[in-house]
Order: C-alpha cells, then sequence, then structure tokens
C-alpha cells in the first residue's frame, strides 16, 4: 500500500497544517493478530513529532474494530462525501468533549465510560504501548490527573464509516512539571455508543514553540507609548507577535484559533529591571538587615535557592513578570538564563558584583560581592565576568569614609573602561549623587537605584541625557526594609501584597516569622526608619526631574531584599512610580520597554509589536488610567504560551 496523507478537518494535502501521514510498516511490530499500518509522521504547524513509538495507533486501531483497514486503503476525502458524514463526526466529537471534559474535572467514573471496554484498547505514548481495559481502570488512580489541564485546538477527521480519528494538544503540569504536546483518539462507533478504542500522548520536544493564537477584540497598549488601540488584533504564531494592530490591519487566520478578549486590555510582559534570585525576599537571603543565621544557616539558604528557582519563577509569572534581571549575585544566577521553559521569565544576570566596600555576605569558596580595592583588581573581575559570559558588569559603589572618594572612583572608572573592552553594559549601584555621576562618567548604562541624598543637578541631568543611561529609581525596596523593622519592633507579622497569591508558602511562613524576631538595637532602627522616609521625596522629585528630561526610565523592584518579595512587588513599584508624579501610560512603559532596554534585549522584549517574542498579559481593567488596574490580571502569555493568571496560585 502506498503511504497517504490524511490532513485533518480538510482535504488530504501534503505538506499542510494537520496532517497525518500513514505507511504499512514492517519496524512497527506490533502484538498479535494486530495488522501493522504505521503513522510516520503527524505533523501540526511546525510540530513535527516522529511517532517511531506511536507506530501503533492504526494498527492497534484497527484490531479493535476488526477491520482491514490496511488491506483495502483509505480514501478520507471519500468519506467526507458521504451524508453520514457530518453526524459521525459530531458524535464523535461529544464523545471526544466528554472524554476531555471528564479529566478537567477529574471525574473518573466519567473519564473511564468513554473508553472501550475492552481487550484491544490501546493505549500508546513515549513508553510504548499498552492493552486493556482493565489495566486502564486499575491506573487511573485519584493521583494521576494532572494539577493543570489545558486542551485546545479539537480536530476531528473520519477515516471510514464508524472511525473517526482525533487529536488536540494538551498542557498538563504535575507540580513543576510541565508537559505539553500532542494527543491522539480513535473514536469508534459500537452498539453501546462511541467509544475511545485507542490513546495517545506524544510530549513535544522541549523548545517547541507553542500552537498559534489570534486575539480579539482588546484593547491593545502596546508599550512603546502609543495611545490605546480599541478592538485590536494579536496574531502570535511559533511564539513570536506575528502581527499587532487593528482588525484590517491583523486579519486573524482562518486556521488559527482565536480567543475573543472583547473588554479587556493587552499590555506586554512586566520587566522587572531590578531583582536578585540570590536572596529571598526575607531576612534569611540578606542577614546583615538582622541577623537569623543560627536558625536558618546561610549556607543552607543559598543551597536552597539555587536548587529550586520554580518558586520564584512562578511567583513572577503569576503577578505578571515575563522578564527579570538579576543585577547581582552568586555565579551560579548566571545558570538561570538556560531555560527554554515557557512557564519561566526571561532572566538575564550580571553574576557576582563588583563592590568598593569589602563586604563579609559571601560564603567559603563563593562570592557575591568582588571587592574591587583600586583599578587593577577592577579590570581582573571584569575580565573574569567576560570569561563567564555574564550579561553585565554590576558595580556596587559604596563610599568608604576609610578610603579616598578619589581612589574609590578611579577603581568605578577603570570596571567602566574594561567593561567597554568586553562591550559589558555597565550597571551601577550608586545611590549618593556624586557616586552617580562618577557612575556616568563611567559609562553606566544602567542604574538600579535613585539618587536619594540630594536633588540631581543640572550637570547630572546633562550627564544623563547625553548618554544611553537607563535609570531604575527602585522606590519601594526601602519600605520593605522599614516594614521589616516595624513589624519586629511591634512583634507582628507581616503584611504580604500577592493579588494573585502566587508566593510560595515557605517564603510566607519566613515573612510571618518576623514578629518572632529579637531586634538588638532598637532605637538605631528607628533611626534607620526616619532616614528611609525621608528620603521618599528626594526619590520622587529625582524621578520627575528625568522623566521630563526625557532619561530612559525602568522599573525594579530590588527583589530578594526583606519584603520585596519576587513577584509581586512590582506592583507598590510601579504604584509609587505613579504616585511620584509620572502618568500611568509612562510607568507602564517604564515597566515593560523602559526594562527591556535595561536588559539590552529591546530588539526581543518590551513591547508587542510584530517579531517580538510573544510575552504579554491580559488585564481586565484599564491599567492606561490607572496602574493600580495592573492587579486585575487574569492571563499570562509568555512564549506565546496563554496561561491563566490561577495556575500560579500557590498549591
Ligand atoms: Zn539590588
Amino acid at each position: 500500500m502506498e503511504s497517504q496523507v490524511f490532513t485533518l478537518g480538510g482535504r488530504p494535502r501534503r505538506g499542510a497544517p494537520y496532517t497525518v501521514q500513514s505507511a504499512p510498516g514492517a519496524a512497527c511490530d506490533p502484538p498479535r493478530p494486530v495488522r501493522a499500518l504505521r503513522v510516520t509522521e503527524v505533523r501540526v504547524d511546525g510540530l513535527v513529532r516522529n511517532v517511531a513509538a506511536g507506530c501503533c495507533v492504526y494498527a492497534l486501531a484497527l484490531a479493535s474494530m476488526a477491520s482491514a483497514m490496511a488491506q483495502e486503503g483509505v480514501d478520507p476525502a471519500a468519506t467526507q462525501t458521504d451524508p453520514a458524514h457530518a453526524e459521525e463526526i459530531d458524535a464523535a466529537r461529544r464523545l471526544f468533549e466528554t472524554n476531555l471534559d471528564a479529566i478537567r474535572r477529574k471525574d473518573r467514573a466519567a473519564y473511564l465510560a468513554t473508553y472501550l471496554n475492552s481487550t484491544t484498547l490501546a493505549r500508546t505514548g513515549a513508553n510504548g504501548v499498552r492493552l486493556g481495559f482493565t489495566e486502564h481502570e486499575a491506573q487511573t488512580a485519584g493521583d494521576s490527573w494532572p494539577d493543570v489541564f489545558d486542551a485546545r485546538d479539537v480536530r476531528l477527521v473520519r477515516l471510514r464509516p464508524g472511525v473517526v480519528y482525533g487529536l488536540y494538544r494538551y498542557r498538563v503540569t504535575y507540580g513543576f512539571d510541565e508537559h505539553a504536546g500532542i494527543s491522539e483518539r480513535v473514536i469508534v462507533s459500537t452498539p453501546q455508543g462511541w467509544r475511545i478504542a485507542v490513546t495517545s500522548a506524544f510530549d513535544a520536544p522541549p523548545g517547541t514553540p507553542p500552537p498559534p493564537f489570534a486575539l480579539t477584540g482588546a484593547t491593545l497598549i502596546d508599550g512603546t507609548g502609543s495611545p490605546p488601540l480599541q478592538d485590536a488584533v494579536v496574531i502570535v504564531r511559533g511564539g513570536r507577535i506575528e502581527c499587532a494592530g487593528t482588525r484590517d490591519a491583523c486579519p486573524p487566520p482562518a486556521d488559527v484559533e482565536s480567543l475573543d478578549l472583547s473588554g479587556k486590555w493587552i499590555v506586554p510582559g512586566i520587566v522587572d529591571a531590578h531583582v536578585h534570585f540570590s536572596q529571598t525576599g526575607w531576612v534569611d537571603g540578606r542577614p546583615d538587615a538582622i541577623d537569623v543565621r543560627d536558625q536558618h544557616p546561610y549556607e543552607h539558604v543559598q543551597s536552597r535557592l539555587q536548587q529550586e528557582p520554580e518558586h520564584f519563577f512562578r511567583a513572577y509569572l503569576g503577578s505578571g513578570v515575563t522578564a527579570v534581571f538579576d543585577v547581582g549575585g552568586y555565579a551560579w544566577t548566571w545558570t538561570l538564563r538556560d531555560s527554554t521553559r515557557t512557564d519561566a521569565p526571561h532572566v538575564a544576570a550580571s553574576g557576582p558584583l563588583l563592590s568598593t566596600r569589602e563586604f563579609w555576605l559571601n560564603q567559603p569558596g563563593e562570592q557575591q560581592f568582588i571587592h574591587i580595592a583600586d583599578a587593577e583588581a577592577a579590570r581582573s573581575a571584569v575580565r573574569y565576568l567576560a570569561a563567564n559570559r555574564s550579561d553585565a558588569v554590576k558595580v556596587w559603589f559604596i563610599p568608604d569614609s576609610a578610603v579616598a572618594f578619589e581612589n574609590l572612583a578611579l577603581a568605578v572608572l577603570a570596571a567602566g573602561e574594561e567593561a567597554r573592552t568586553y562591550r559589558l553594559p555597565l550597571i551601577v549601584h550608586a545611590t549618593g549623587l556624586r557616586e552617580a555621576k562618577v557612575a556616568l562618567q563611567a559609562g553606566a548604562h544602567l542604574l538600579v537605584h535613585s539618587v536619594d541624598d540630594q536633588l540631581v543637578d543640572d550637570e547630572f541631568v546633562d550627564l544623563a541625557r547625553g548618554s544611553e543611561v537607563v535609570y531604575c529609581p527602585t522606590l519601594t525596596v526601602v519600605d520593605g526594609y522599614a516594614r521589616l523593622y516595624q513589624s519586629a519592633l511591634a512583634r507582628e507579622s507581616p503584611r504580604v501584597d500577592d493579588p494573585h497569591a502566587c508566593v510560595d508558602s515557605l517564603t510566607l511562613a519566613h515573612v510571618a516569622e518576623t514578629a518572632e524576631l529579637d531586634v538588638a538595637e532598637p532605637e538605631r532602627l528607628e533611626s534607620v526608619i526616619e532616614r528611609l522616609t525621608q528620603r521618599r521625596e528626594v526619590m520622587r522629585t529625582n524621578l520627575r526631574r528625568l522623566q521630563a528630561a526625557g532619561v530612559g526610565i525602568a522599573m525594579g523592584t530590588d527583589a530578594g531584599n526583606p519584603l520585596t518579595l519576587h513577584g509581586p512587588s512590582v506592583y507598590a513599584e510601579m504604584e509609587a512610580m505613579q504616585a511620584a508624579g509620572l502618568s500611568a501610560l509612562d510607568v507602564l512603559v517604564a515597566a515593560t520597554r523602559g526594562g527591556a532596554r535595561a536588559m539590552r534585549r529591546e530588539q526581543e522584549l518590551g513591547s508587542i509589536e510584530a517579531g517580538k517574542i510573544a510575552d504579554l498579559l491580559v488585564v481586565d481593567a484599564d491599567p492606561s488610567i490607572d496602574i493600580r488596574n495592573m492587579r486585575q490580571l487574569s492571563r499570562v502569555m509568555r512564549g506565546g504560551e496563554l496561561r491563566a493568571v490561577g495556575e500560579f496560585r500557590r498549591r
């Protein structure tokens, strides 16, 4: 028999979407007395899977119904002209939907009732073929249901009277484990009604882009600063934006699943340009605030952070953050960049940071702070970062009363010069105006804090305007410290601002433990709180001035610091920027395109424009009139994969 191409839902056409290619095959070697008809390939848009492992799908289907299909050959086009065609497709679809719905509802009885109660019931997947209803029944246990079950794009084709082949795209999660791929059913007509005779599931290879999508009807705020566009269409294919604009400019293609989002807003994914994965969001990751190393050994904390970054990844996505810039931490933070997963944010990382001050918060044999005592130490530290393909050079520019400021400045300038040699962007932590000016002279690409000791002057504004620098005001991290100390003094658990409940339970338990912390010097802490609050007005005024001067602004939280939790801290930070006097739209641009610029990934991230990676959010209220509406997040798309925000709720 010649090999055949079945195009699901349409006429057979080689190379078209949804084709199942079959050919008689010896390699399959199905269990007897099954006749071999080998499925060689299933094509679903860009996804081509070799179904060698599933080669018996058809063969078993045929066995189940004692068909002579392999001998006769099949002409699906001919079966479509049969008057019973539509009726049978409808009946099979209803059974298929009942089956999928039972999985969604975790309804074991309803699920099993959709299968053929026979010894020839076949289930196949990456681990080979298993036969029989009894075994299927035994294996359908209470704990086998996925936490998330997303079934899309159900397609059916009638192979011959009484036999319908269908497939759908699945995405399932079990804990942190997510799989996506194609699942098939062969549905047959029996005296008891339509039943599934064959079922399969095959994961797509890692990195396979999600299926195409057309999002229609929403108001689009594209992140470029353009005014909101009503009744827009965003077409996503291969994980990227294919088209974004009016219905005329971007007509939804007929063969692409579309989702009506009328009454909602689409905005780019949020970029947090200032985070630290080496810190927890509580004092155990930063024991210089309050030392808890006796109860929470620092080495254990670091090891946990390195081993389970998924907790923070989920908190970011569940808060609408699709990209983050880790601007200082242990060398392992570089490995966070490698993932191709779409259930994690994009990560850029600057690795260990160069510090003008000798700082003790390191581990034996591992540094996150490299002391740059002089220019040569700074240069050699930059070379170390370059050799590790760091995304940037981060300098912690903290004045030290024991060392002349000029000497510290020389080290920072040398770091900037060496960074240019290796084409690495320079990031500087500088909160004093004097340090921030040196940072700009050193060629800083990103300032990750506000100037908070005094109002910026004309010299600073001119330096900033004449450069490519992005200013990330990081307004609220100091509030975290203040709230931490206040809670500890009052023996209260701090309030947690986590509208989508995506912060993990261990972090929450630690935050609650604040109430039991012993504060060594209450008077000193009170003065710290006072100083932190005084600086707020300076930071706000400086932000307004730099925004008005046209300096690039990014949003960044400094997440990981005490009570600045990874993920939901972005809401307070964006709201603080609005409260400082920026318009909601300005804040949105800073929190999207501004962050992409800070990460030097503006070509791919930060706005909803053709060619960019499809990272976007669906929001149920208008964030362009009030940035607080960003809390009304309902869906998160990352790399073209659309998820309900509820998927990231802690379990
Ligand atoms: Zn920081």
